[in-house]
């Protein structure tokens, strides 16, 4: 995580011996929060980019591929997703991909601190379109307390657009959380995360997944799709569902929905749920 002499900045990713690099122009802000440290910088050929605690978070000319596969899948599944809440995502993008779905008629965001939605509204303001649509409602807490707190049986999905687990992100990986997830979605309701890179995280979503099921999740699934800007360029979400499947979604819904993508479509869904050779010991 650095910007050399030559004005690139680098994450470099020890687990994996790699690193992705970003050439940049100069640093547009940096504070530190009471929670990270967040910077957002100018890069010559992606756009603004946002960094939390070194770690790189989005730039706007790849965020659509993740935001939409973070919203798109899950909502698409679920039958009538009515009530929607999102842990993290305090950039907004999540947020305004929710909001394209007309059924949608409550979306709570939770994100722990209020600064990276500051930071986004001034550097991607594209990604805070929708904040001022009636049924955006944006809440800056700790998104642990609040699935804890939730009213049992009071959400259809809930969408966890996280930092990587560590610092204040790690309690959104464990069975104890999940176990509040499990209790606040209605039958049917269904928790998408962000689940890391399926290239050299694969024992991190078997745990993941480990623990949503001994929550009590009846079952997962998890969709890989491109983010050149995360560790490997290669990302993955993974779907818990409380009762139900998760082989099948709705594809005519799909298929004519009724606003604009870039990434995301009926056949990229299709696709999604392909599971590469590797992944198969995942289960579906
Ligand atoms: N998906 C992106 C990634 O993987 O790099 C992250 C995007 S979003 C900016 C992540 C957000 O999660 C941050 O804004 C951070 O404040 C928030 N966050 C981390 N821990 C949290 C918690 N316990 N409750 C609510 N929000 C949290």
């Amino acid at each position: 995580m650095s910007a050399d002499a030559s004005t690139w900045f680098y994450e470099n990713f020890e687990q994996s011996g790699s690193a992705i690099g970003f050439r940049v122009k100069r640093k547009l802000d940096e504070v530190q929060s009471p929670f990270q440290k967040i910077e957002i910088w100018e890069t010559t050929d992606w756009g603004n980019l946002m960094v939390i605690d070194g770690a790189i978070m989005l730039t706007s000319r790849d965020n659509f591929l993740y935001h939409e596969m973070m919203a798109h899948p899950v909502l698409f599944t679920h039958s009538n997703p009515k009530r929607v809440v999102i842990i993290g995502g305090g950039d907004c993008g999540t947020l305004r991909e929710v909001l394209k779905h007309k059924e949608v008629e409550h979306a709570v965001q939770v994100d722990i601190d209020e600064q990276v939605t500051r930071m986004a509204e001034k550097y991607f303001p594209e990604l805070c379109d929708s904040n001022a649509d009636p049924r955006a409602e944006l809440l800056f807490d700790d998104g642990i307390a609040y699935m804890k707190n939730a009213a049992p049986e009071s959400i259809d999905v809930i969408i966890v657009d996280s930092t990587d687990p560590v610092g204040p992100a790690e309690g959104l990986f464990n069975e104890a959380f999940y176990q509040s997830c499990v209790k606040a979605l209605r039958q049917g309701g269904i928790l998408v995360q962000q689940s890391e890179s399926p290239l050299v995280h694969l024992s991190l979503i078997k745990s993941m997944r480990h623990h949503m099921t001994a929550a009590g999740f009846a079952h997962c699934r998890t969709l890989p799709f491109p983010q050149p800007c995360y560790p490997t360029g290669w990302w993955s979400c993974t779907l818990a569902r409380k009762g139900g499947e998760l082989a099948g979604y709705r594809e005519r819904g799909a298929q004519s929905k009724s606003f604009p993508t870039r990434y995301y479509n009926v056949d990229v869904h299709r696709a999604a749920l392909v599971m590469p050779e590797f992944m198969r010991e995942l289960g579906e």
